[in-house]
């Protein structure tokens, strides 16, 4: 264990495990066959008070902490990976964006839906704007008292499940002039303008559909605006800074398929005789279980350590990259190891472990890719900004051939 955790966080670790070592471990591997988002799970968790732990009391929530958050989807994502990212979305990411700076509005609505039962989508990444953010083209220009949407989002996690949508576009006055770049909420079936194009084909983590997503004259009222207390110059990063939680979460259902997997291979080992013995007896199969419990162990702090930094607000920007870096890499060749272990058997579909070596893949690449996140560690070790483009290299007094 690698930070103190109080006898309530124990009692909620050890609701969180029953419930997910139910039927939610039960239905994983047919979530993943049927790739349908599990709305079982969704009133499981619901049931179990999970979704949105982290909304404040005053709005219908718990108040809870991202550790308490942490812990759960920890537990969901050891059986099931999909449970495990609900968690993350129904408790960190947009919904705590728009809880720590929507309009009361706004938040109202929000946790309403939330507790209800619906993962808010957060809509960033565009075909051409990915690791570049700021690249985004999608637009929203003011005409008399509404905003007008227009643009293209792609790879948004439950497009087409999700009704709150939190929408991220530039901003443009009456007059074109760009003011920054703002996060619209707007709810699908409701909205016209908002289309959902087509779904994923997705590698893993089937059972939440990837979706791109279409905003045509998509007409939004002001008051949808998520405005940041610091305008909307600033706003980008305040929202930003919200999604430290997101990273934080990401980073957590990886921890738990890499815990879910080790404690298969663990009794797996056990179970396992070849030459006559048990093939934890070899030494080669020792080595690699005690490498694989290092791995944990230090993700695990890494990943609480990050989620108790935010216990005044978000997750701190350098430890929720690190923890998400560390985490998602390692917790990649843990189950690469766990399924190696299970020989042929490993490399069937019977067994979760080729599943979970396919879910596991995503969590270097959504939230901030491992590079991508590097650069913001690097960032506040050298405590200077360091600019991706080629002119923003020039203003900080280079030439361009180097
Ligand atoms: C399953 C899944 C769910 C997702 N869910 C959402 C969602 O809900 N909402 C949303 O908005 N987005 C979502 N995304 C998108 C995700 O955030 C992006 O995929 C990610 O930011 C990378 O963008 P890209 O795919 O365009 O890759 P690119 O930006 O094109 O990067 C390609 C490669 O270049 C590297 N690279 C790029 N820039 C640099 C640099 N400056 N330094 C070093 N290396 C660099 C990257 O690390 C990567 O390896 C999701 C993605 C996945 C896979």
């Amino acid at each position: 264990m690698s930070v103190h955790l109080s006898p309530e966080q124990l009692a909620l670790q050890a609701k969180a495990r029953e419930v997910a070592e139910g039927t939610i471990r039960a239905r994983a591997a047919e979530v993943d066959r049927t790739e349908e988002y599990p709305w079982d799970h969704v009133a499981t968790m619901k049931d179990a008070g999970f979704l949105g732990m982290t909304i404040p009391q005053a709005y219908g929530g718990q108040s809870k902490s991202w550790l308490d958050a942490v812990l759960v989807i920890e537990e969901m994502a050891k059986c099931c990976s999909i449970a495990g990212r609900i968690a993350v979305e129904t408790n960190m990411g947009a919904v705590s964006a728009i809880m720590a700076y929507g309009s009361e509005d706004q938040k109202k609505m929000a946790a309403d839906m939330v507790l209800a039962g619906d993962k808010p989508a957060i809509c960033i990444t565009e075909p051409d704007a990915g690791s570049d953010a700021s690249g985004m083209t999608t637009r929203a220009d003011k005409r008399g008292n509404r905003y007008v949407v227009n643009g293209k989002k792609h790879w948004i996690t439950g497009g087409g499940v999700s009704r709150l949508h939190l929408i991220f576009a530039k901003v443009f006055d009456e007059q074109g002039n760009f003011e920054g770049v703002g996060g619209f909420l707007a709810i699908r079936d409701e909205t016209e303008g908002l289309e959902i194009v087509r779904r994923e084909p997705t590698m893993g983590l089937r059972g939440i559909p990837e979706a791109e997503i279409a905003f045509n004259d998509m007409e939004l009222p002001p008051s949808a605006l998520v405005m940041p207390p610091r305008g909307l110059k600033k706003g980008f990063a305040d929202l930003m800074t919200a999604y430290n939680s997101q990273r934080v979460g990401a980073g957590t259902v990886a921890l738990g398929i890499m815990e879910g997997a080790f404690d298969l291979a663990l009794a797996w080992s056990e179970e396992r005789e070849q030459f006559g013995r048990p093939i934890n007896e070899f030494q080669g199969v020792q080595w690699r279980l005690a490498d694989m419990s290092i791995k944990i162990a230090a993700a695990q702090a890494l990943i609480y350590k990050a989620a108790e930094s935010g216990a005044d607000g978000f997750p701190d920007k350098m430890m929720a990259a690190q923890a998400k870096i560390f985490t998602s890499e390692n917790a990649i060749q843990v189950v690469n190891d766990a399924l190696q272990m299970f020989g042929a058997r490993g490399y069937s579909r019977n067994l979760p472990l080729e599943r979970m070596a396919r879910d596991v893949r995503m969590f270097t690449i959504g939230g901030g890719t491992a590079e991508v996140l590097r650069n913001v560690v690097a960032s506040d070790l050298l405590k200077k900004k360091l600019p991706q483009t080629r002119d923003g290299y020039l203003k900080a007094g280079r030439t361009a051939a180097e």
